[in-house]
């Protein structure tokens, strides 16, 4: 009997414990699930803001590369997902020289819009970027890298079919260039650039630049006369255009060395030749070559002009 009562006593003991850490076990999940929810809710928004910080750090490190690709995508909307590849100013630059554009046949100065028009769509299709001048500039003298396949279109002389029919060729593929024009002639003859078209291509990524007051041979003159025509044709189109003018083509590509002083003290701060090449730096920033664009040239040869700098 005492057994029997001792061992009931221990199944009591045992039960009233078991029944009490019962009631505290249901109790304290209550309370203590309270207090979860809340950790829960403070841990998961800590851990939120951490993933936060993780995902803005992990966008960081890779906004470089993101950027890249996401503007390579968008420059290099031609016919390849790679990224660009740029070149730095050890190496050359196609800068191509035009005249005319129109439908005169036989001579080498005026390009039919037809031929212009081809050779702009090979430029486009084969994955070309045309620069201004003000990038070449930088490129140049600050050595800000430009596209591999960069060229940079300039056309002398200030035609009036530049506007009839050059600019609309560029416009449909999205092209810059850089027309030099011949200050003299500008409102006066009827072969050239109007100041109102001239005022309408500059804000259309035709950019307006000097080629002189007369399209007089600058080596012929005396160093005050070519500072004169250098002066006073960049002093007409800045207030024209109200921009600065930076750069100038010699006419017929001539000069000598007071044209190059001469263009420096006029306040230019670049200047072309015709002296046949790619331009390069060790030219000289004030007689960069450029490459001659014939009418009469056929798609191999502007292809070769355009790709090897050895041509
Ligand atoms: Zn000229």
């Amino acid at each position: 009997m005492k057994k029997l009562t001792k061992n009931l006593l221990i199944f009591l003991s045992v039960f009233y414990l078991l029944f009490m850490t019962g009631c505290s076990l249901k109790s304290a999940p209550a309370s203590s699930n309270g207090i979860d929810k809340k950790e829960k809710s403070k841990t998961t928004q800590t851990l939120n803001k951490s993933d936060e910080k993780a995902e803005t750090s992990k966008e960081n490190t890779n906004g470089d590369t993101k950027t890249d690709t996401n503007s390579s995508a968008e420059s290099n909307n031609t016919t390849t997902n790679n990224p660009i590849e740029m070149k730095d100013n050890t190496e050359s630059i196609p800068v191509l020289t035009y005249h005319s554009v129109g439908n005169t046949n036989g001579n080498q100065l005026i390009i039919s819009p037809e031929l212009l028009d081809k050779e702009m769509q090979w430029l486009k299709d084969n994955g070309y970027t045309t620069l201004t001048l003000a990038e070449a500039y930088r490129f140049f003298s600050e050595n800000k890298p430009v596209p591999k396949k960069s060229v940079v279109l300039t056309f002398d002389d200030g035609y009036v079919d530049n506007y009839t029919h050059m600019y609309p060729i560029l416009k449909k593929y999205g092209f810059k260039a850089t027309i030099f024009v011949i200050t003299d002639s500008v409102d006066k003859n009827s072969a050239y650039l109007t100041s109102t078209q001239l005022k309408e291509l500059e804000s259309n990524g035709i950019a307006i630049e000097s080629h002189t007051v007369d399209h007089k041979k600058l080596e012929t003159l005396s160093y005050q006369n070519q500072l004169e025509e250098m002066k006073n044709s960049k002093l007409f189109l800045e207030g024209l255009l109200k921009k600065k003018v930076d750069y100038i083509a010699y006419p017929f590509g001539t000069y000598n060395d007071a044209t190059l002083q001469a263009a420096k003290e006029a306040g230019y701060t670049m200047a072309l030749s015709m002296d046949q090449g790619w331009s390069n730096k060790n030219n000289g920033i004030y007689k960069l070559h450029r490459v001659y664009i014939s009418a009469f040239y056929d798609m191999n040869t502007f292809e070769k002009r355009v790709t090897n700098p050895q041509y």
